[in-house]
C-alpha cells in the first residue's frame, strides 16, 4: 500500500516538474510599430524658444509624428499630433505669438483609415505631454485607457491649464476616459516591450517611451524631452520649458537608458532624422 502511494506521489511530482519545465509559450509582444505623419511646423526664429542665444534669427522646420504599436495585448497610440482641423487652413495655424506655424498635409484620420483602423480600436493611449502639437487629435480616442503622469493630469485637467500652455478643447473628451495616473516609469504590457519613462521638465509630467521592437531593436521616443539633435548633443533647454533642472535631469536619464538598453533616440521634432524613418504604410517589426 505504502509503496504504491510512494510511487503515485513520485509520479505526481515528476508530472509537476515536467509541467514546470515546459518552456513558456513565447510571447509575441510587439507585432509591429507604424510611424504616422502627424503634421509639421516652422518657426521664423529658433532661438526665440528652442535654442536660446543660438542660431538667432534662423528659421527652423520641425517634424511631428505619432506612433502606433500593435502589441498582442492591445493597440497602443503614442501622441496624436497637430489637429486634423488644421488641414483645412491654407496658410496653416499660427500659434505662440507668431513664433510657430502649424501645418497638416495629411490627416491622422485618413492615415488610420488607410490602415483599416478605427480610433475606437485603440486600447492604450499615452501622450508625451499635453501641448497642442501632441494632443491635437486626442478627442478621437475616447475608448482607450489613458496613461498619464499625475503632475501632467493635474496641470491639464486642473483649474489653470492655460498656465501650462495647454488648450483643454483639444482633449476635453478624455476627461471621462479610463485613466491610469502614474508617478514614474510604467511597463504598459508587463513584458518590458513598451515602457513609459517619466521625463519631466518640458511640462510638469512630460514622458518619453522605450519601445523594444523584436527585429529593429530598442528605441526611445523622445517626446519633447529634446527637439532636435544639436539641442540634444548640447543639452540645451528651451526658454519656455516648465522646469530647467528637471529637463536636464530627464535628458541625462534618457542618455543612461540609451546606453543600458543599447537603444537609439528618435527625436520627434527632428525633421532630418524623421525624414529618414519609414512612415505609414511601411512599418517596423
Ligand atoms: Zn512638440
Amino acid at each position: 500500500m505504502r509503496s504504491r502511494l510512494d510511487k503515485a506521489m513520485r509520479l505526481a511530482a515528476a508530472l509537476l516538474a515536467a509541467t514546470c519545465l515546459q518552456p513558456a509559450v513565447q510571447a509575441a509582444g510587439i507585432e509591429r510599430m507604424v510611424i504616422l505623419y502627424c503634421g509639421e511646423s516652422e518657426t521664423p526664429d529658433v532661438s526665440a524658444n528652442w535654442s536660446p542665444g543660438v542660431d538667432v534669427g534662423k528659421s527652423r522646420q520641425f517634424s511631428d509624428n505619432c506612433y502606433l504599436i500593435r502589441h498582442e495585448k492591445g493597440l497602443f497610440l503614442w501622441d496624436s499630433g497637430i489637429s486634423d482641423s488644421v488641414a483645412a487652413k491654407p496658410g496653416g495655424l499660427t500659434v505662440a505669438n507668431g513664433m510657430l506655424v502649424l501645418k497638416v498635409a495629411r490627416t491622422l484620420q485618413a492615415q488610420l483609415q488607410e490602415l483599416d483602423i478605427d480610433p475606437a480600436q485603440v486600447t492604450h493611449l499615452a501622450f508625451s505631454h499635453f501641448h497642442g502639437d501632441h494632443v491635437g487629435n486626442a478627442n478621437l480616442f475616447t475608448v482607450a485607457t489613458l496613461y498619464i503622469q499625475q503632475p501632467e493630469y493635474d496641470a491639464a485637467f486642473g483649474a489653470e491649464p492655460a498656465k501650462f500652455g495647454f488648450n483643454p478643447a483639444l482633449y476635453e473628451k478624455l476627461r471621462g476616459s479610463p485613466t491610469v495616473k502614474l508617478n514614474g516609469d510604467h511597463d504598459v504590457f508587463g513584458d518590458g516591450s513598451v515602457v513609459i519613462l517619466a521625463t519631466p521638465g518640458h511640462t510638469p509630467g512630460h514622458q518619453s517611451l522605450l519601445v523594444k521592437l523584436p527585429a529593429t531593436g530598442a528605441v526611445v521616443l523622445s517626446g519633447d524631452a529634446t527637439h532636435f539633435r544639436d539641442n540634444w548633443e548640447n543639452r540645451r533647454v528651451p526658454a519656455r520649458n516648465f522646469d530647467k533642472a528637471q529637463t536636464v535631469a530627464s535628458m541625462e536619464k534618457i542618455a543612461g537608458i540609451l546606453k543600458r538598453e543599447k537603444a537609439v533616440l528618435w527625436i520627434n521634432h527632428d525633421l532630418e532624422q524623421s525624414a529618414g524613418l519609414p512612415h505609414a504604410p511601411k512599418f517596423l517589426e
